[in-house]
Parts: structure tokens; C-alpha cells; sequence
């Protein structure tokens, strides 16, 4: 519904995208994963139509919209510091979308309140219509900045790391929120976020953007299990990478040979990765089975986050090497620090790049 080709965007000789191609689903829930200043910003507002692509086709909805003007092209922009208006109410925020706009400018107020009132309804704001902007939640400040977004009925809606600006209790129950009026409204959201936690819970695909590329897209599952590139494993933060060389069935690495098992990916770059949440922990004597990979790390710390633990090793070279360990079943062990464990993983749970 949505694609670019080649599209690209230069600021005073330095490229922001260079070569963009992507495609979007319709009625579905992306995200857009990059670091910052990767492009993430840029790539919507060309999107948008708020900057020209120096290069390139964008094509929505079977015609090409390089020409068309940002108000023409029935894409909706939630800003990332929200950007409502201080002195209008909550309502008048919504409905000013509706009264201002240069296409198709709706006057008829009775037609204005009502799709005002459902954009409310919609974004669970009922109660705090007359509510000026300045005496409301940052939660509440978020779906004002959708329904302005969404009463204009967008064909898709484009949010800038929209729960950035909120604090980490809300932005997960935002999270769950804005799939729910996504589903509702059935337009496509594309979500930018600096996040991977984030872009792999909430989008059905991801897109993830590095070095002003697109380097993978696909749905979320397989991105976290089978990142195409060393470059989204560490992204991902949740693969140990170990650099190194591949030949005859072995990575030799830093930290020692590691035995390869069926699967390799071709990559420029050489990486061996193994995801956190696969590893055990075992005492530093006891011995690796033959579908096993087994090294040794001194226990430095760990680190509680609600569901799981995190344990952090010091291996031989100095690198850090980290473990999670989900707490569903059972109490989390306590290792001693600066003693010596064994770490080990399935062969073939390994990820080899090369
Ligand atoms: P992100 O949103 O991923 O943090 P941006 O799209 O904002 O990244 O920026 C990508 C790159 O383009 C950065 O190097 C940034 O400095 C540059 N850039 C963005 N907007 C402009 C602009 N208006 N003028 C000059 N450089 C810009
Ligand atoms: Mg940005």
C-alpha cells in the first residue's frame, strides 16, 4: 500500500537515507527501529511529504506521491513532543485538524462535534472534553495528539517515537493502548521508535534502519530469532556477539573455538551471536554434551527486571558476556561473585555469520 524505492535525502552533503526501499501492509501495526540519528525522523517526514526526497518513488495507494502536497496525501503525523496547542481545550485541540485544514476543511459543526465526539470515544478522553491541554496527563497530552491525527481519517497514520515522553509504567500500558485503537480504526501506523523492546512487542512487521539502509524487514518473531545481520543482533540487545573467523565446522574467536551447528548465515560481516535467554549456567566443572558449546566467565553481577534476571560474566578477553534467566517457574539463583562458571548453550541455538 505503502512503498519506497530508492529513496533517498542529502542535508548539506551528508546523506540522512540512502537508498530506502521498504513496503507496508495495510491494516497492520510496523514498527521502525533505528538508533538515533539514524534517520528514523527523516524517513517520515518524507513520508509525509514535510521534505523532498533528493531521489526515488513513493508510491501510496497505487499512485506515485513525490508531488503531492503533505495535506493531499491522506497520511496523518503524530509529532514527537505531542505539538498540541496550550490554549484550546482538549476538544478544540481535536477538532482545529478538522476546521483548518487546507483539503476538504469540514464547517459544518454538527458534523465537526460528532466525529469529535467519537475521536474521544475512540481514545478513551470521555469526561475531559473541556479540559485545557495544560491540566491533563502526559498519557492523556498522547491520545489528544492521536485523535487530532485520527479525526482527520488518515489512510495511515505516522507516529514519531510516540511513548518516548512518557514515563516507563505508562508507556506500556500505552503500549497495549495504541494496538487496541490501531485495530479499531483499521488504517496502518507505522511507529519509529529507538526501542527494540518496544518495536518487537508492538509491530506485526519491523523495520529495522541502519547506516541509512533498511538492513532487515519482516515480522517481528523473526526478527528477533533469526536477525539477519551481526548489525540487528546487537541492535536487538539480546545476542552476546563474538567476532572472529569461520572455517571447517568452527568460529574461532576471542573467547576460544566455538563448534558451529547447521546453521550459518552469508553475511560481509563475520559474527558468531547467541541470545541471552539461551544460555545456562553451570558449575565451572561440569562438562559439555556433544551438542553443546561450553566457555568460562567470572560472575560480576545481576540485575532484577520484573519477569527475568540478567547475570553479567567476565570472560577471558575482557568481554562481557550476559545471561537471562526467566522467573516464571522458578527462584533465581545466587552465583558468587568473582567465581568461575561454566556457560553453555545448544550448538545449534547459535547464530553464525559469515
Ligand atoms: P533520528 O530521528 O533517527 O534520530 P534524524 O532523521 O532526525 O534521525 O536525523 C538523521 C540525520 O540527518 C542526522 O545526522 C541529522 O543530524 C540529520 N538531519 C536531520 N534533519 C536535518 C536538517 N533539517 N538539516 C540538517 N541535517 C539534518
Ligand atoms: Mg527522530
Amino acid at each position: 500500500m505503502l512503498t519506497l524505492s530508492k529513496v533517498t535525502k542529502t542535508y548539506n552533503g551528508e546523506p540522512a537515507l540512502d537508498g530506502i526501499d521498504l513496503s507496508l501492509p495495510e491494516d497492520s501495526y510496523v514498527s521502525l527501529l533505528g538508533p538515533s540519528g539514524s534517520g528514523k525522523t527523516t524517513l517520515l517526514r518524507v513520508i509525509a511529504g514535510f521534505e523532498t526526497p533528493d531521489a526515488g518513488t513513493i508510491r501510496f495507494g497505487g499512485k506515485v506521491i513525490n508531488a503531492v502536497s503533505p495535506h493531499g496525501r491522506g497520511i496523518g503525523f503524530v509529532f514527537q513532543n505531542f505539538a498540541l496547542f496550550p490554549h484550546l481545550s482538549v476538544e478544540e485541540n481535536i477538532a482545529f485538524g478538522l476546521l483548518n485544514r487546507k483539503h476538504e476543511a469540514v464547517t459544518d459543526r454538527k458534523v465537526v462535534d460528532a466525529r469529535v465526539r467519537d475521536m474521544i470515544a475512540l481514545v478513551g478522553l470521555t469526561g475531559l472534553e473541556g479540559r485545557a491541554t495544560t491540566q491533563i496527563s502526559g498519557g492523556q497530552k498522547q491520545r489528544v495528539a492521536l485523535a487530532r491525527t485520527l479525526v482527520t481519517e488518515p489512510k495511515m497514520v505516522l507516529l514519531d517515537e510516540p511513548l518516548g515522553a512518557l514515563d516507563a509504567n505508562l508507556r506500556s500500558r500505552m503500549r497495549s493502548e495504541l494496538r487496541a485503537i490501531r485495530e479499531r480504526c483499521g488504517v496502518t501506523f507505522l511507529h519509529v521508535t529507538g526501542s527494540e523492546a518496544e518495536a518487537l512487542a508492538m509491530g506485526d512487521t519491523v523495520l529495522v534502519l541502519d547506516a541509512k539502509k533498511i538492513a532487515q524487514q519482516g515480522y517481528a518473531d523473526t526478527i528477533y530469532n533469526r536477525p539477519n545481520s551481526p548489525a540487528v543482533a546487537r541492535f536487538l540487545n539480546c545476542y552476546n556477539l563474538f567476532g572472529g573467523r569461520l572455517s571447517d565446522g568452527v568460529f574461532s574467536s576471542a573467547a576460544g573455538p566455538l563448534p558451529v551447528g547447521k546453521f550459518s548465515l552469508p553475511s560481509a560481516q563475520s559474527a558468531y551471536a547467541i541470545r541471552y535467554d539461551r544460555i545456562a549456567i553451570r558449575p565451572r566443572e561440569a562438562v559439555a554434551g556433544a551438542d553443546e558449546v561450553r566457555i568460562e566467565g567470572t560472575f560480576v553481577a545481576s540485575e532484577y527486571t520484573g519477569a527475568a534476571v540478567n547475570s553479567f560474566f567476565q570472560l577471558d578477553d575482557g568481554k562481557v558476556f550476559e545471561v537471562e534467566q526467566h522467573l516464571s517457574h522458578s527462584a533465581p539463583e545466587a552465583y558468587q561473585p568473582q567465581s568461575r562458571y561454566s556457560l553453555v548453550w545448544k550448538k545449534e541455538d547459535a547464530l553464525v555469520y559469515g
